[in-house]
């Protein structure tokens, strides 16, 4: 369910603002009855007239994305940067945008939708999604680095909660490894700041799965849509 206004705003008629102003008016009807309360949700299925005019409302839709490194995930770049949503040109007409975002040298999985509800629950800390990263590093962490990390580590932002941390390669030789770390949060280059915090920092990510979905069958630049039951699942 969502906000009359924003629906109206969201199918491109006109600023929220405006159309609260129109619904204040009584130019707004709710499947046939006009609305003047601001507050009033409506349903993907209600139909909504403004000015005796039914809105078009955009059909929701789902995509996974294999972002390669080196692309913004935000929808633009003031500093002309290729930005994920280039690599959807031509394929998809609605305004999608990015679930959360990865950093520009982060690789792998990114969904994208034009669902703002969806997107709300998919990046609220109170849904605990797990994302799982491969992070290439620096140095190699000692044990007790690994159970600080497991049990939550302070950054200047606070307290990280436990992560699930596992070394899967260490070479001893070059002086690097290779970590699997789940975390829930979403902090601003949250992984990246963990190792950091313990001395070995990130020399490459990629995020390898986003609660149960992962990147199988997908190249970097590619993308596929959810099936409705992955999106079903998610939800
Ligand atoms: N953590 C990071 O440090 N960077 C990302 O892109 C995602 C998680």
């Amino acid at each position: 369910m969502e906000r009359l206004q924003k629906v109206i705003a969201q199918a491109g008629i006109t600023s929220r603002r405006k159309a609260e102003e129109l619904i204040l008016e009584g130019k707004v009807k709710v499947n046939g009855e006009v609305v003047t309360q601001l507050g009033t949700k409506v349903s993907a299925t209600d139909v909504i007239e403004v000015n005796g005019i039914k809105v078009e409302r955009e059909q929701k839709v789902y995509f996974l994305f294999y972002k390669p490194r080196g692309v913004v995930s935000t929808v633009s770049d003031d500093r002309g940067r290729k930005t994920v949503l280039d690599f959807f040109k031509g394929y998809v007409e609605q305004r999608i945008f990015p679930v959360g975002r990865l950093d520009y040298d982060t690789s792998g999985l990114l969904l994208l939708t034009n669902d703002g509800e969806f997107a709300n629950l998919m990046t609220h800390p109170k849904y605990k999604i797990e994302k799982t990263y491969i992070a290439r590093l620096k140095g190699i962490p000692s044990f007790e680095d690994i159970k600080k990390l497991r049990k939550g580590i302070m950054l200047e932002d606070g307290m990280t909660a436990p992560a699930k941390v596992e070394l899967k390669k260490i070479d001893r030789k070059a002086n690097k490894a290779i970590c699997e770390i789940t975390i829930h949060e979403g902090r601003n280059r949250q992984v990246r700041r963990m190792f950091e915090a313990i001395g070995t920092p990130v020399v490459k990510l990629k995020r390898e799965r986003f609660a149960f979905l992962d990147l199988k069958g997908l190249n970097a630049g590619e993308f596929r849509e959810l099936t409705p039951h992955e999106v079903k699942q998610l939800r």
